[in-house]
């Protein structure tokens, strides 16, 4: 996809093409005089998608912890975070759980992948809280 915007870094205002893959990652910024612009449009555009963290329950606590922390695996855009959050709160998984598992896919339809950044219950013969 290509995104236009215009730089207002200065009163030149070159015209930007941020050129993005089909999950919203950046491959390339075009225009622009100068590397205030290039640093402008990857703001604008970090600004418009992060990486989406929260917890998701547990289906049965492990010693105390009843959450797991995850991610997803690319940025999401900001309007969709609430209610990819919203979606996610609603899961559970059912422990032992790996750092790195996924824990949801295609989330809101979009493409979303969600892994546990963290492992928690009996693996490997230890458990890990
Ligand atoms: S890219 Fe550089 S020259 Fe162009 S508007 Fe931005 S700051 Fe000014």
């Amino acid at each position: 996809m290509i995104e236009k915007c215009k730089c207002i870094m200065c009163p030149v205002g070159c015209e930007i093409e941020i050129i993005t893959d089909e999950k919203g990652a950046v491959i390339d910024i075009k225009g622009g005089l100068c590397d205030r612009g290039r640093n402008y449009a990857l703001e604008r555009m970090k600004r418009k998608a992060q990486i989406l963290t929260t917890t998701v329950r547990l289906s049965e606590p492990v010693g105390q912890v009843r959450v797991v922390p995850v991610k997803s695996l690319e940025p999401v855009d900001v309007s969709d975070m609430r209610d990819a959050i919203r979606t996610l709160k609603e899961i559970t998984v059912t422990p032992p759980v790996k750092a790195g598992d996924v824990i949801a896919e295609n989330v809101l339809g979009k493409g979303i992948t969600v892994v546990a950044t963290r492992s928690i219950g009996h693996l490997d013969k230890e458990t890990v809280y």
